[in-house]
C-alpha cells in the first residue's frame, strides 16, 4: 500500500478534478469572452494520457474524480475515457466518478454515463428564463439543457443544479429556482462569482451577489436548518424545512473554506493546480511523457502536493477585486 497524498497543512488529497478540454459550446459571460482563444488541439493530453494520469492519482489514494472543462461532453471520444475510468469503480479503488456539465449534450450521453457507473451529475443552470439564458450563455438554448436534465433523470442519474449568483441577473429568480429544484427533486447549490480570467467589459464587482445576502432573502420565506453534512468540498448545506430540500452555498468570497480543502485540479494540458485561487502549478505532462514507468510520475505528483498553498486570496471586501487570477475557470475546470 502506498502512502496517501497529504499536503503540508495535513489535508489528505482524495479528490481530483480534471478539465478534459478548455473548449465549450457556450460562452457564459462570467466565464469566457465571446471570442475566446482556445488551446491548439496538439497541446491537449490524449485520452490515453489522461487515463494514465488519473489512474496514477487513484493509485495514490484519490477516491473521487470529477470530469469538467470547458464542456467535458464536447471533447471528442470522451465516453471512451469514462468507460476506461469505470474499471476503477469496479475495483473499488474509486468511490465516485462524476462530472460537471452545462447539460447541452446530456440527452445524447446520459444513458452511457449511467452505464459507466456515474451516479450523479452537476448541471450548471443560472436561470429558468429562455431569453435570459441566451443572454448569459451567449450561445446556449435553455430547451436543450432542460431536455438533457430530463434525459439524466430518465437514466437514473441524480442531478444537482449549480447556479452562479449574479447580481441584477438572477436575483429575481431566487424563489422560482428554489421551487423548481424542490419540485423536480434536484439538489441545488449557489456559487459566488469568482474573479477568474480577464472578462473584458464584464464588471466583476457589478456581478457579485454575496451569498450572505441571498441566504438572508431565503430565510425571509423559509426556515433554514444548517446541516453538518460535508461532501468533502467547500459547500455548506441547509435544509429548507418547508420543502425538505437541500441547498448548498459555495462562498469563496464571503466565507473562506480553504481549511477543509481536499482537492487538486488537473488541466487538459497536464498542469496540476494545487489551488483554484492561486497561480501555483506543477507540470505533470513532462514527467508523464518522460517515462513509461509510473514511478517518475508519482514522484512528480507527490512533489506537487507538497507545494499546495494554504488558501486563496480572493477578496472583494475593500470594494475592489483583489486576488484575481488571470486564467479562466474553463482552463482549470470549475
Ligand atoms: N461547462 C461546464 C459547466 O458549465 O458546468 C463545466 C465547466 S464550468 C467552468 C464549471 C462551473 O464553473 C460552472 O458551474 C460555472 O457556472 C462555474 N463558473 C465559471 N466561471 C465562474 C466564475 N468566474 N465564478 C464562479 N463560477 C464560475
Ligand atoms: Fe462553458 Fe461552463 Fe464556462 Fe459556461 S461556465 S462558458 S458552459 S465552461
Amino acid at each position: 500500500m502506498t502512502a496517501p497524498l497529504i499536503d503540508p497543512f495535513a489535508r489528505a488529497i482524495s479528490y481530483l478534478r480534471v478539465s478534459v478540454t478548455d473548449r465549450c459550446d457556450f460562452r457564459c459571460t462570467y466565464c469566457m469572452t465571446e471570442h475566446m482563444q482556445f488551446l491548439p488541439k496538439k497541446e491537449l493530453l490524449t485520452l490515453e494520457e489522461l487515463d494514465r494520469l488519473c489512474s496514477a492519482f487513484i493509485g495514490l489514494g484519490v477516491e473521487k474524480l470529477r470530469i469538467t472543462g470547458g464542456e467535458p461532453l464536447v471533447r471528442r471520444g470522451i465516453m471512451t475515457f469514462f468507460e476506461a475510468m469505470a474499471r476503477h469503480l469496479q475495483s473499488g479503488q474509486l468511490k465516485e466518478l462524476t462530472l460537471t456539465t452545462n447539460g447541452s449534450q446530456l440527452k445524447r450521453f446520459a444513458a452511457d454515463l449511467a452505464a459507466c457507473g456515474v451516479k450523479r451529475v452537476n448541471v450548471s443552470l443560472d436561470t429558468l428564463d429562455d431569453e435570459k439564458f441566451a443572454r448569459i450563455t451567449r450561445w446556449g438554448r435553455l430547451a436543450q439543457v432542460r431536455e438533457g436534465i430530463e434525459a439524466a433523470q430518465a437514466a437514473g442519474l441524480r442531478v444537482k443544479i449549480n447556479v452562479v449568483a449574479l447580481k441584477g441577473v438572477n436575483e429575481d429568480e431566487l424563489f422560482p429556482i428554489v421551487e423548481w429544484c424542490a419540485a423536480e427533486g434536484h439538489d441545488l447549490t449557489f456559487i459566488e462569482v469568482m474573479p477568474m480570467g480577464d472578462m473584458g467589459e464584464e464588471d466583476r464587482l457589478g456581478q457579485y451577489w454575496s451569498l450572505k445576502d441571498l441566504r438572508a432573502r431565503l430565510a425571509e420565506r423559509y426556515s433554514l436548518t444548517d446541516l453538518a453534512e460535508r461532501s468533502g468540498g467547500p459547500a455548506r448545506y441547509v435544509r429548507l424545512e418547508e420543502t425538505g430540500s437541500k441547498i448548498g452555498f459555495i462562498t469563496p468570497l464571503s466565507h473562506n473554506f480553504c481549511e477543509s480543502c481536499n482537492r487538486v485540479r488537473l488541466t487538459c494540458t497536464g498542469e496540476l493546480y494545487m489551488c483554484l485561487g492561486q497561480e501555483d502549478r506543477a507540470d505533470l505532462r513532462a514527467p508523464l511523457r518522460a517515462s513509461a514507468d509510473d514511478a517518475v510520475l508519482e514522484d512528480a505528483i507527490r512533489a506537487a502536493i507538497a507545494q499546495k498553498p494554504k488558501g486563496h486570496d480572493f477578496d472583494y471586501s475593500r470594494q475592489s477585486v483583489a486576488g484575481q487570477v488571470t486564467r479562466h475557470m474553463s482552463h482549470t475546470g470549475g
